[in-house]
C-alpha cells in the first residue's frame, strides 16, 4: 500500500520568505505541530487535515508549472514519511524547501534538500523546544530565520548569530519582524514589530544579515489562507 500523510492544504503562490521571496512556489502544508508560537500564524493546521498518498501529492505538486516547492506545516518533520515525499519531489529535479521549527532533527533530510529552520526566539514562548544540534547539521545552501517580537529578541538572536558563525555558515541569515497575530483558541497571539525599527538596529549594528518581511502578507489579506 502506498506511504500517506496527513496533509492540511497544497497550493501555488508567491515565495513570501527566505532567498527565494517572491518567485512562484508550490506549498504542501503538513497537519500537525507540537509547538504552540505565540505568533503562529498557521494555528489551523494544527489539527486539521486529511490523509494523502505520497503517490497523489507527488502527481498533484507535479501538475502545477512550478519547478520550486516548499514544504511546510505545521510541522512537516513530525512525520517521518515526509521525507520520502521530499526525495521523490528531488528525484524529479524539483528544488525542495523544508520549513520546520529547528525543534525536529533536521539530519534525517534528503541532502538535496534546502533546510530553512526557524530559530525559536524568546518571544515565540517556545524557546525551550529549540534542538540546538540542529546548528551543527547546517549547510552552506540552508537559511536560519529568526522571528523577532521586541528589542531583547533581537539582541538574543544578535548573540546566537555570533556564537554558531551563522553568516559565515549558511546561505542566509534571516531576520523578520513578527506580524500582528490575534490570540486563537490555543496561541496566545502577539503584537507586530515595526519592520523600520528592526531596520535601524540591524544598520546601528551593521549587522551582515538579510531582513525579510512575509511578503504574501503584503499582497494578500494577512489571515488569508494558501497563500
Ligand atoms: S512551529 Fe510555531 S509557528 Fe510553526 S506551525 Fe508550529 S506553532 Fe506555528
Amino acid at each position: 500500500m502506498d506511504q500517506t500523510l496527513r496533509i492540511n492544504e497544497v497550493f501555488f503562490s508567491i515565495q513570501g520568505e527566505s532567498t527565494r521571496m517572491g518567485l512562484p512556489c508550490v506549498f504542501v502544508r503538513l497537519a500537525g505541530c507540537h509547538l504552540r508560537c505565540a505568533y503562529c500564524d498557521t494555528e489551523y493546521a494544527f489539527k486539521e487535515g486529511t490523509t494523502r498518498s505520497i503517490d497523489d501529492l507527488v502527481a498533484e505538486v507535479s501538475d502545477f508549472p512550478c519547478d520550486l516547492v516548499e514544504i511546510t506545516g505545521g510541522e512537516p518533520l513530525l512525520q517521518e514519511r515526509a521525507h520520502g515525499l521530499m526525495s521523490r519531489l528531488c528525484d524529479l529535479g524539483k528544488t525542495v524547501l523544508v520549513e520546520t521549527s529547528g525543534a525536529c532533527d533536521i539530519g534525517a533530510c534528503d541532502e538535496r534538500v534546502v533546510r530553512i529552520v526557524d530559530v525559536k526566539t524568546p518571544g515565540s514562548g517556545e524557546l525551550a523546544r529549540m534542538d540546538w544540534s540542529n546548528m551543527d547539521r547546517l549547510r552552506p545552501c540552508d537559511e536560519v530565520k529568526f522571528v523577532v517580537t521586541v528589542r531583547a529578541d533581537y539582541e538574543w538572536a544578535k548573540e546566537k548569530i555570533a556564537e554558531y558563525g551563522l553568516v559565515e555558515r549558511v546561505g542566509a541569515v534571516l531576520v523578520s519582524p513578527v506580524f500582528e497575530q490575534p490570540a486563537g483558541l490555543e496561541i496566545v497571539g502577539a503584537r507586530g514589530l515595526s519592520m523600520r525599527d528592526l531596520a535601524a538596529w540591524i544598520l546601528a549594528d551593521g549587522l551582515n544579515v538579510r531582513l525579510q518581511p512575509q511578503l504574501h502578507k503584503f499582497i494578500w489579506d494577512p489571515q488569508t489562507r494558501g497563500v
